[in-house]
């Protein structure tokens, strides 16, 4: 069988990845699709769980060999990309991929897959609340923090190209809204 795909995509901080984790947990056979990056780890971060972390060098050579189903330089000097065996090792196993991705690559990916993908645009209540939730997570410095807000503003505006915009507002009923979209597509016969 081909499976199908689920691209959650939003501004960082909108809680998208809350959300994909919390629809992992569920007994969909929803397996995540990891990327691949040439930013450092995280602190808690693994090698193959979040992303395949690789050096520029690598993630070029990578573009060169067309390996990625799409990839961006998200921030300056910051590559992201889907790799074409992720998909390939998913459906293999019978199950169906989530993509937490940015929105030009979520875009990109549906324009890929059509109506194979159920892509999804998670959005913040503000640009504000984004701003406190990022701040709260603390993860990022001043000058990063900065950059990521000033992408938010931009990615808001490609919200309607997507299939579905999940407001998260109540992270508890997003996740229920998300829910939801996910088992009536998954109800949806393949063409
Ligand atoms: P972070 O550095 O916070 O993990 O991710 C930064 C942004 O890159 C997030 O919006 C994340 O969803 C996005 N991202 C992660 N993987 C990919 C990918 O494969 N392709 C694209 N286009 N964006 C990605």
């Amino acid at each position: 069988m081909e499976g199908k795909l689920f691209i959650f995509s939003a501004p960082s901080g909108s809680g998208k990845s809350t959300i994909v984790q919390h629809l992992m947990n569920l007994n969909l056979e929803l397996a995540f699709s990891i990327s691949a990056t040439s930013r450092n780890p995280r602190e808690g971060e693994e090698d193959g769980r979040e992303y395949h972390f690789i050096s520029p060098e690598m993630f070029r050579r990578k573009i060169d060999n067309n390996e990625f189903l799409e990839w961006e330089e998200v921030y300056p000097g910051q590559y992201y990309g889907t790799l074409r065996s992720e998909v390939d090792r998913i459906w293999s196993r019978k199950q169906h991929a989530i993509f937490d991705i940015d929105v030009v690559g979520g875009i990109n990916l549906k324009r890929e897959f059509g109506e194979k993908a159920c892509a999804i645009f998670v959005q913040p209540p503000s640009v504000e609340v984004l701003a406190q939730r990022l701040r709260s997570r603390g993860t990022d410095d001043k000058d990063s923090l900065e950059k990521r807000l000033s992408k938010a503003e931009n990615e808001m505006t490609h919200a309607p190209q997507f299939d579905h915009i999940l407001v998260n507002d109540s992270l508890e009923q997003a996740l229920q809204n998300a829910e939801t979209l996910v088992r009536d597509f998954l109800k949806k016969p393949q063409n």
